[in-house]
């Protein structure tokens, strides 16, 4: 294999492919921590942030439990002091996105948005992204009454009622976060225990304005032009009701992004990338970090550590496994 780089610099015009050392796609904790590790071992990172830079936590609003920040940090400061680290020492962010991917030889080839990419190693941290409930007028009122953030959208429910659907950590965090906002917050589940950690779970009993409903799940969505009305189903009578609403958020846990690698890496039968605990992918040089492989731990800390370890994998990889020399 030819390691003579010739561009490492700069973007492309025209078709033109741009060789990289080290090629990381998505810019979450996973990623941009990839890219500091990278960055600091001279392999010039370069990270394509995807639709959303930061990723999930940057539509956080506050982060509780990252050492370092005994009082929290918000989630898209958070993402910034990320970027800014990794870029310190070098690391490129192209607001960019992949589009394709071919691993069958190295090196692997990244069409995106705006170019193609030529990558000796690659480091998969696309994290993933909120599953839907799939029930009539849900993608309808996406938007227009449905949601899946709490931050992005909470400012929207002023003084009205909402429904939070699921009955894990994310649910919680969100509820609570919404009671700033909205006149009353009823957390909707289809047990009658709740799934998250006893902190969240004790804050959100102790709010006045959240309310439960146990064994219920929400079977549609109604309304004109806007959210007005769910459908709820009690899960152990059958009984269904129509209940006034103004809005609702769903946090039902997340569906990995590896839509791009189907066929081409190991997946596991949910879709995440099975990956060693080296962080290594079943195809040589590349690797997989962050929530996109990790189906059980999914926090910021273990994301970010998955993406220091990726990076030191794909370094050694270059050294070892390739002879390539800085
Ligand atoms: P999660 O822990 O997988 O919980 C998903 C919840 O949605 C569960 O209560 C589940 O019900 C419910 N659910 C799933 N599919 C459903 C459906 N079709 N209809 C109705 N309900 C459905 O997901 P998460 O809350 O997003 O958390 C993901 C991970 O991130 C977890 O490891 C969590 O600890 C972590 N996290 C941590 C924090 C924090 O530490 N502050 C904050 C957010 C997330 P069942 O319980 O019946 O399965």
């Amino acid at each position: 294999m030819d390691f003579s780089l010739t561009n490492l610099s700069g973007s492309s015009a025209g078709g033109e492919e741009i060789p990289v050392r080290m090629l990381i796609l998505g810019s979450g904790p996973a990623g941009l921590t990839a890219a500091l590790y990278g960055a600091r071992a001279d392999l010039n990172p370069v990270v394509l942030t995807g639709m959303e830079l930061g990723g999930q936590v940057s539509l956080t609003y506050i982060v509780e439990n990252y050492p370092g920040f005994p009082e929290g940090i918000g989630g898209s400061e958070m993402v910034e002091l990320f970027q800014k680290q990794a870029e310190r020492f070098g690391a490129r962010i192209e607001y960019d996105t992949a589009t394709e991917v071919d691993l069958s030889e190295r090196p692997f080839r990244v069409k995106t948005y705006n170019t193609t990419y030529l990558a000796d190693t690659l480091i998969i941290s696309t994290g993933a992204t909120p599953r839907h409930l799939n029930i009539p007028g849900e993608s309808e009122f996406t938007g227009r009454g449905v949601s899946y953030c709490a931050t992005c959208d909470g400012w929207f429910f002023k003084e009205k009622d909402v429904i939070v659907v699921g009955g894990g950590d994310s649910a919680l965090e969100e509820g609570l976060f919404l009671t700033r906002y909205a006149n009353k917050v009823t957390i909707v589940h289809r047990r009658d225990e709740l799934r998250a950690g006893p902190v969240l779970q004790k804050r959100a009993q102790e709010n006045k304005k959240i309310a439960f409903k146990w064994n219920s799940e929400v079977t549609a969505a109604m309304g004109n032009g806007a959210l007005q009305k769910v459908r709820m189903k009690d899960i152990l009578t059958g009984d269904e009701e129509e209940v006034d609403i103004d809005g609702m958020f769903v946090f039902i846990g997340h569906v990995p992004n590896t839509e791009l690698f189907k066929g081409q890496l190991e997946l596991d039968e949910r879709g995440y990338i099975v990956a060693e605990k080296y962080v290594r992918t079943n195809v040589p040089g590349v690797f997989a970090a962050g929530e996109v492989a990790d189906p059980h731990y999914r926090q910021v800390i273990t994301s970010a550590g998955m993406g220091a370890a990726a990076a030191i994998e794909a370094g050694h990889f270059l050294d070892e496994i390739v002879g390539y020399q800085t």
